[in-house]
């Protein structure tokens, strides 16, 4: 497929400490750790969305506009229909250990740190 310009991913492999942080709230399962550090995978499996941004506690992540692959959702299937709970880590809520099986999690920052919080302890967490 020819590549096209648009907004993808980029990962600065000096500031990434391979911490996996952003590896789960990639849906489309674009980022894995190879030998210690965050990797874009497969371009089509990268919307540029950038939800992957939030979490990562060291400033490696950010969006470029470059030429890539066009995201594919196809792939994003097909990568879907492969995937098993072995391919991923469960993250926890930091706050009461329930994994993202048990409800839904939202990436935070909390006292400098990029923190998982559930649903159910993200009130207590907003009103204190
Ligand atoms: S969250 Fe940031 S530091 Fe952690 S693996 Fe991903 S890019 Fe690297």
């Amino acid at each position: 497929m020819s590549k096209i310009n648009r907004q993808i991913v980029s990962i600065d492999e000096e500031l990434c400490n391979g911490c996996g942080n952003c590896v789960a709230p990639c849906a489309e399962g674009a980022i894995k750790i190879v030998d210690g550090k965050a990797k874009v995978i497969k371009e089509e499996l990268c919307d540029g969305a950038g939800f992957c941004l939030g979490v990562c506690p060291t400033g490696a992540m950010s969006l470029e506009t470059r030429e890539a692959e066009p995201f594919s959702e196809a792939a994003v299937e097909a990568f879907q229909s492969q995937k098993t709970a072995a391919h991923f880590e469960l993250q926890k809520c930091f706050s009461c250990d329930r994994d993202e099986m048990a409800a839904p999690l939202l990436a935070c920052r909390k006292q400098g740190n990029s923190v998982w919080v559930c649903t159910k302890c993200l009130p207590a967490l907003i009103h204190g």
